[in-house]
């Protein structure tokens, strides 16, 4: 998961095989870095759209 999958001009990204702890580390740094406010839904959709093929 990272900021450049889910179409941002960023260099952050996570991984982990925790959905949770890569829910939670979003959710910090859009909130700290983007300004948006994100719900665990809001993350799990990104994720669901960066699996998709372009
Ligand atoms: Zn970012």
């Amino acid at each position: 998961m990272s900021c450049q999958e889910a179409g941002m001009d960023c260099e952050f990204s996570v991984q982990s095989n925790d959905e949770q702890e890569i829910i939670d580390m979003v959710r910090k740094h859009a909130k700290g870095k983007h300004h948006m406010d994100m719900s665990a839904k809001d993350v799990r959709g990104l994720m669901k759209d960066a699996a998709k093929p372009a």
